[in-house]
């Protein structure tokens, strides 16, 4: 079973592979974007690990709402209402459960990946990161590690896709060729899980 402290384990993994991993996100944010995408994320998750840090909400749905609310506020750009969203909706569908298993993980980040592809209107083969969260959303229910190989597979992929929602939609066919940040930033995120259950 998954408790409120897996879920803080989570967030505090995602927020130093983000730092650990800023530069990169930023470079793949400059041939098709404006460059800001590893700092965007790097501020929204310190935000979130100092709020845990001084007050950890006691159930996993409260750890993942407040997590989505505080990117929503200090992540200036489109992935902070997207990962914001991601987050809150996740950890509204968990409800006030003091433990969660696997499995209710897993519809939970569905909703929350619908919610994303609400807001966003991006469905896959757009070149966001709706390309590593579906894949990784699917194979969620093997394990956490099938859900990282599958959201890597899916950054990946973004490779030859040509960008038809976000700042990179607006290069049109000269955004063909380079991986999506978005869907990279969204891997590391996954593949949070897997240190946080090895912890
Ligand atoms: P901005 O483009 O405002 O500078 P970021 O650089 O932080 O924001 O984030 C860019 C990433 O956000 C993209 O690589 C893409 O994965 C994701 N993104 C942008 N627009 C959308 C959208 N409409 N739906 C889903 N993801 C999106
Ligand atoms: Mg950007
Ligand atoms: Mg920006």
């Amino acid at each position: 079973m998954l408790d409120a402290d897996f879920f803080r384990r989570w967030m505090t993994a995602a927020a130093a592979s983000v730092d650990r991993e800023a530069e990169r996100l930023t470079a793949l944010d400059s041939p098709i974007g404006d460059a800001d995408h590893g700092s965007n994320l790097q501020r929204g998750f310190r935000a979130v690990t100092d709020a845990l840090a001084k007050e950890p909400p006691a159930t996993p749905g409260a750890v993942l709402t407040q997590a989505g609310r505080l990117l929503i506020s200090t992540v200036g750009g489109a992935s902070g209402p997207l990962y914001g969203t991601l987050l809150r909706r996740t950890g509204k569908s968990l409800g006030d459960a003091a433990e969660v298993d696997a499995g209710q993980l897993a519809e939970a980040l569905r909703a929350g990946v619908d919610a994303v592809r609400q807001l966003g209107g991006a469905a896959p083969g757009d070149k966001t990161m709706i390309d590593a969260l579906v894949p990784a959303v699917e194979a969620l229910g093997d394990s956490f590690a099938a859900a990282r190989t599958a959201a890597e597979e899916g950054a990946v992929a973004t490779t030859p896709l040509q960008a038809r929602k976000g700042r990179a939609s607006y290069l049109g066919e000269r955004s063909i060729g380079h991986q999506d940040p978005g869907a990279t930033s969204a891997a590391l995120l996954i593949a949070a899980l897997v240190d946080a259950s090895a912890e």
